[in-house]
């Protein structure tokens, strides 16, 4: 079941450690952003020997790799997306839950047609989930 994610970490070259294998197929079927803290209590559940260190080291280096996405999108907290494709991100300022908006940046094509290489785009939208909206009364 790590088979993906193995290919990936040789893809980068990295050593498939069981950790880094373990966070990346958390991130994939954890589509929540979650952020170290989050991970390392969750994967803690089913491996009590992991250390907080070596789960703060393996996002480091992933993140290093464009393998992970660091979302700083709240700006006091990192929080973590393994989504391979751009995207954006919505943060509800209400509940602070962030989700993923499925949008290509137009300017993607211009900044790649003057030479730069694009690693990571990041569009940053905040205001009020629609659950929030509609407790709310719609208004932010
Ligand atoms: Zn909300
Ligand atoms: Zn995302």
């Amino acid at each position: 079941m790590y088979e993906p994610y193995l290919t990936l970490l040789k893809e980068h070259h990295l050593k498939a450690t069981p950790q880094r294998l373990q966070i990346l197929q958390y991130l994939h079927t954890h589509h929540t952003h979650p952020d170290a803290d989050e991970i390392y209590t969750d994967l803690k559940r089913t491996n009590p020997s992991l250390s907080r260190t070596t789960v703060y080291n393996a996002l480091e280096t992933l993140k290093k790799e464009h393998i992970l996405h660091a979302i700083t999108i709240s700006g006091n907290e990192t929080r973590y997306d393994a989504t391979p494709t751009p995207h954006h991100h919505f943060l509800c300022t209400h509940c602070m839950k962030i989700t993923d908006i499925e949008l290509l940046c137009p300017n993607i094509k211009h900044v790649e047609g003057d030479g730069y290489c694009i690693n990571e785009v990041h569009g940053y939208f905040k205001g009020f989930c629609p659950t929030c909206a509609k407790k709310n009364g719609a208004k932010g």
